[in-house]
This record gives structure tokens, C-alpha cells and sequence, in this order.
């Protein structure tokens, strides 16, 4: 396998073009009472109206839409615990290519139907003591077919950044912008967008209590591994970040903070209450960090990225409950 270059600015700016009509520019909304809690301007990038529901649509397309027609002959493979895996399966149905997805057994069975939904092969593996890297690698091998892995990527990393490039267009430039993080392909790609168009602006990455990964690494300098976390926020319970996010992280994000499962869901029933909208629990994380007053924000112009609306009614309204 060919060892592609760190992503710059320069693939964000890519990215955007090759994803143009294919994906949504998704809605900026802003919520006075939100304004009034925390004494600040909010501008929500709704990733949650993305296509399939999650930003990940914009990794996984402009990855796909760089393959060679050998690699489109042969398809696509990955692993994930939901999203990146629709995002992979509907990028693939739009390319006319083969899509094979590696999924833990336990991953929320709404993720699993609407990934066969977009026409994906499904293959299960139990997260708990088989490695998803492996069986990929694996795979891919005997299939001849090209790994996208969910975040560490370059063309992955670009095209999420495509998401804050747009926000920042829209709003101007921004005090404080919030992401959230589990391997950090989102985090990596809109830091990168941020210290371009918003150069003063600083950026704070959010993940589950129980999985502080990305907290611990930056302040030892190299990448922690822990153990797969049990949080709500399915989205971010990976075990690291990748190995092109990593640095991209040390050198344009300011810190990394958390949030409990508990201010997660106090999340999740404000924007359910006051902004009329469905957003899975780790979409919440990057809102939490802001409204749970985390990070003091009074005063200043603050983005925050909702990453998905994903979640099974059932497990939603258990939530809400
Ligand atoms: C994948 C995902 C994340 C985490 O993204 P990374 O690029 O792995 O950091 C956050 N929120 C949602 C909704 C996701 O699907």
C-alpha cells in the first residue's frame, strides 16, 4: 500500500470540491436560550442533516471518489461501529462500487439495518476480543479491495474538515471552536480548516469521561491506547486516535476536554426541548462541553460541531424518559 502525505489545508479545500452535490452543506442554527445560558453567541453546525445522518458522509466520499478504476473494480472494505459504515456503504452505492463492512456485533441495530439499507455486505466481530484492524487487513488481502479505515486517513481527515470550513464561511471568523473526538478524523480535518480561515481562533476537542484517550495522549505526547470505553457516546468509544491525526492534534488544538454520559443526555433533551431536533449522544459531546459550562465561553463567538442524529428510538426515548 502506497503511504499517502499528512493532509493540509489544501485537502480540506479539495475535498470541498469533490464532495460539492454529493453531500449537503448542512444548516448552521443558533438558539437563544443556548445564547442566554452560557452568555455567548453559539453557531451549531448541524452535521445531524447530513446525508445518512452523520458528517462521516464527507470523509468516506471524498476517499472513495479518489480511487483508480482497479480500486473501484474491487471495492471498498472497512470496520466501524456505525456511521463511517453507512457513510462507506451509500458513498460506495453512489460510486456504482462494492461495499464489505466490518461491524461489532453489539453496534446499534438502527446502524447495522441502514448500512445493509445502502446496499453494504455486513460481516460481525466481537469488539471485546477480536481486533477489527486485523480481520480488515485480512480481508482486504484476500479481496485485493482498499481499506478506508473510519478516521485515520488523509482523505477521511480532508473531507471531515470539510464541515468546519463551511461553518466558518458562513458564521466569519470564531473565539472558540468545539468538536468532538473519537479517533479525531473530525477534529483533525476542521482544526486544520480552522487554522485557516480563523487563525485566532481556538479549537477544543470533547470526549466521553469514561474514554479520555486523546486527553491522556496530548499530555504525554504520544498516542495512549485504553481500554474500549462503556460510555453512551458509541461514536467515540475508540481505544486511540489515528496515527496522521495524532500530530495535526498537538500542533492546532488547544486542549481536550470531557464530558459524563449524564451531561450527555441533559444535552440531548435540550436540543430535543428547544431546538426541535434529534441528535445521537455523541453528537452531544461537543455541545455538552459548552452548555454544561465546561469551558467558561461568556462573551465570545463559539462554534460547535454536531457531529450525527443516529441513535434507535427505542434507546432515544429511553433517554428522554
Ligand atoms: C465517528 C463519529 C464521531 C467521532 O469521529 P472521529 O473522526 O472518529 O473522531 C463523532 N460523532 C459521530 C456522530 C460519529 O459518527
Amino acid at each position: 500500500m502506497s503511504i499517502l502525505p499528512a493532509p493540509t489545508y489544501a485537502d480540506v479545500a479539495d475535498a470541498a470540491e469533490r464532495i460539492a452535490g454529493a453531500a449537503h452543506r448542512t444548516p448552521v442554527l443558533t438558539s437563544r436560550t443556548a445564547d442566554t445560558l452560557t452568555g455567548a453567541n453559539l453557531f451549531f453546525k448541524c452535521e445531524n442533516f447530513q446525508r445518512m445522518g452523520a458528517f462521516k458522509f464527507r470523509g468516506a466520499f471524498n476517499a472513495i471518489s479518489h480511487f483508480s478504476d482497479t480500486q473501484r473494480q474491487a471495492g471498498v472494505l472497512t470496520y466501524s461501529s456505525g456511521n463511517h459504515a453507512q457513510a462507506i456503504a451509500l458513498s460506495a452505492r453512489i460510486a456504482g462500487i462494492k461495499a464489505t463492512i466490518i461491524m461489532p456485533q453489539d453496534a446499534p441495530a438502527a446502524k447495522m439495518e441502514a448500512t445493509r439499507g445502502y446496499g453494504g455486505e455486513v460481516i460481525t466481530y466481537d469488539r471485546y476480543t477480536e481486533s477489527r484492524e486485523e480481520i480488515g487487513a485480512k480481508l482486504a488481502q484476500e479481496r485485493g479491495m482498499t481499506l478506508i479505515p473510519p478516521y485515520d486517513h488523509p482523505h477521511v481527515i480532508a473531507g471531515q474538515g470539510t464541515s468546519a470550513k463551511e461553518l466558518i464561511e458562513e458564521t466569519g471568523p470564531l473565539d472558540y471552536l468545539f468538536v468532538c473526538l473519537g479517533g479525531g478524523g473530525l477534529l483533525a480535518g476542521c482544526a486544520l480548516a480552522a487554522a485557516e480561515l480563523s487563525p485566532s481562533c481556538t479549537v477544543i476537542g470533547v470526549e466521553p469521561e469514561a474514554g479520555n484517550d486523546a486527553q491522556q495522549s496530548l499530555a504525554r505526547g504520544e498516542i495512549v491506547h485504553i481500554e474500549v470505553p462503556r460510555t453512551i457516546a458509541d461514536g467515540a468509544a475508540s481505544t486511540h486516535v489515528g496515527e496522521y491525526n495524532f500530530p495535526i492534534l498537538q500542533r492546532y488544538v488547544d486542549r481536550v476536554v470531557t464530558v459524563s454520559d449524564d451531561q450527555l443526555v441533559q444535552t440531548m433533551k435540550f436540543f430535543a426541548e428547544r431546538m426541535k431536533m434529534v441528535v445521537e449522544p455523541t453528537g452531544c459531546l461537543a455541545a455538552a462541553a459548552v452548555l454544561q459550562n465546561i469551558v467558561a465561553v461568556k462573551g465570545k463567538r463559539v462554534g460547535v460541531l454536531v457531529s450525527g442524529g443516529n441513535v434507535d428510538m427505542a434507546r432515544y426515548a429511553h433517554f428522554l424518559a
